[in-house]
């Protein structure tokens, strides 16, 4: 069974038709990566899973529940945007507790958590500080941070890194790679550098105009791609 599945799913703003008709099936775990130009419907895409948009016509599965009229707080997955969205007033702390206060956790269980998330993410000397105390990476990492304390069922990355310089690209890549081997969560990851694609992925989907080109590892696409848009988003000589 599929973690997340997504069937016939259709998106259409007013009369621009971003998504005419897809299906795509995610497994439990699994690292994947949608790749595609600007303006192609990876946000969209994204957006209609997490629940912060409705879909036009089709269906979202989630752990085998159709989760297609669920809002988003139901659907137990967590969004990491590019911006940061952190609250600038709060400490690191209180932060990553946030969502969990908000749940009505007790203040014991909200401790072990935010502890933990910190210790996985190297933020544990950084509790106390405010977002605009840290580094672009250390946001980047809060940001993580007050996702993984929701435990949620996959998390969702809208191009997390684009605003970040190349070389903390390169670290932060390595960071979140690391983090899906440790948790072992499923993660959907957009982005359009396919460096991010080729070096983080387990299956790439790779878009065009809201159509699903190709999808498959890596390997599978750089050594068959079904077409030159696929080879050259990917890079391989054909
Ligand atoms: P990507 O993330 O791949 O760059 P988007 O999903 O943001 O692409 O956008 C896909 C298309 O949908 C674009 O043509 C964009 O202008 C359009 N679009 C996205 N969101 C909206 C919206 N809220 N209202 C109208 N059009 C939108
Ligand atoms: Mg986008």
């Amino acid at each position: 069974m599929g973690n997340i599945r997504l069937e016939n799913v259709k998106k259409a703003f007013g009369d621009a038709i971003v998504i005419p008709d897809l299906d795509l099936e995610i497994e439990n775990g699994e690292f994947v990566v949608f790749v595609g130009p600007s303006g192609c419907g990876k946000s969209t895409l994204l957006r209609l899973i997490a629940g912060l948009e409705d879909v036009t016509g089709g269906k979202i599965w989630i752990n085998g529940r159709d989760a297609t009229g669920e809002a988003p707080a139901s659907r137990g997955l967590a969004m990491v945007f590019q911006t940061y969205a952190l609250y600038p007033h709060m400490s690191v702390y209180k932060n990553i507790a946030f969502p969990l206060k908000m749940a009505g956790m007790d203040k014991k269980a909200i401790d072990d958590k935010v502890r933990g998330a910190a210790e996985t993410l190297n933020l544990t000397d950084f509790l106390h500080r405010r977002p605009g105390q840290l580094s672009g990476g250390q946001r980047q990492r809060v940001a993580i941070g007050r996702a993984i304390v929701r435990e949620p069922k996959a998390f969702l990355f809208d191009e997390p890194l684009s605003n970040l310089d190349a070389a903390l690209r390169v670290a932060m890549r390595l960071e979140i790679s690391e983090l899906h081997h440790q948790l072992k969560t499923t993660m959907i990851y957009v982005t359009h550098d396919q460096v991010e694609a080729m070096t983080m992925a387990d299956k790439i989907v790779v878009l065009r105009a809201g159509i699903i080109e190709q999808v498959g590892s890596p390997l599978d696409l750089y050594r068959s791609p079904r077409n030159r848009f696929v080879a050259g988003f990917i890079g391989s000589p054909k």
